[in-house]
C-alpha cells in the first residue's frame, strides 16, 4: 500500500511529476532528477519496501525483476556493450535519502571504482 509520506509512492500514484520511461504491473522506472551520468535511472517496486533489510524471500521474484529492467533499459540507453553500474544504497551510512526501495542504473561514463 502506498505511503503519503513516501516520496516515491507518490510518484507512483501520479501526485510528483517524474520521466517515467518503463512500467509494468510490479516495478516502474524513471530518471533520477539530479543525475550522476549521462544515464541515471531509479528502478523501483510498485510495492512500498523501505530498504534491502526489510526484504524477505517473498522479494527474490521482484527483487530480480529489478534488475532485469536494468538490463533492458541498459540496451535501449546504449550503454550495455561499454558497461554500467546497478546500485541500491541501504540506510544512512550508505547514502539513503529515499526510503523506498530502487536500484540506480547509472551509464554513459567511465564510472570509478570505489564509490565513495
Ligand atoms: P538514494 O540516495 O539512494 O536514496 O537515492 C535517491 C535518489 O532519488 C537520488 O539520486 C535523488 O536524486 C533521487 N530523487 C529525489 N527526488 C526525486 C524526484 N522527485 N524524481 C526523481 N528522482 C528523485
Ligand atoms: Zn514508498
Amino acid at each position: 500500500m502506498g505511503s503519503t509520506d513516501c516520496l516515491f509512492c507518490r510518484i507512483l500514484a501520479g501526485e510528483i511529476p517524474a520521466d517515467i520511461i518503463y512500467e509494468s504491473e510490479t516495478a516502474i522506472a524513471f530518471r533520477d532528477i539530479n543525475p550522476q551520468a549521462p544515464t541515471h535511472v531509479l528502478i523501483i517496486p510498485r510495492r512500498h519496501i523501505a530498504t534491502i533489510n526489510a526484504l524477505d524471500s517473498g522479494d527474490a521474484q521482484q527483487v530480480g525483476e529489478l534488475f532485469l529492467v536494468a538490463k533492458q533499459i541498459a540496451k535501449e540507453e546504449g550503454i550495455a556493450a561499454r558497461g554500467y553500474r546497478v546500485a541500491m544504497n541501504c540506510n544512512a551510512a550508505a547514502g539513503q535519502t529515499v526510503f523506498h526501495l530502487h536500484l540506480h542504473l547509472l551509464g554513459g561514463r567511465d564510472l570509478s571504482w570505489p564509490p565513495g
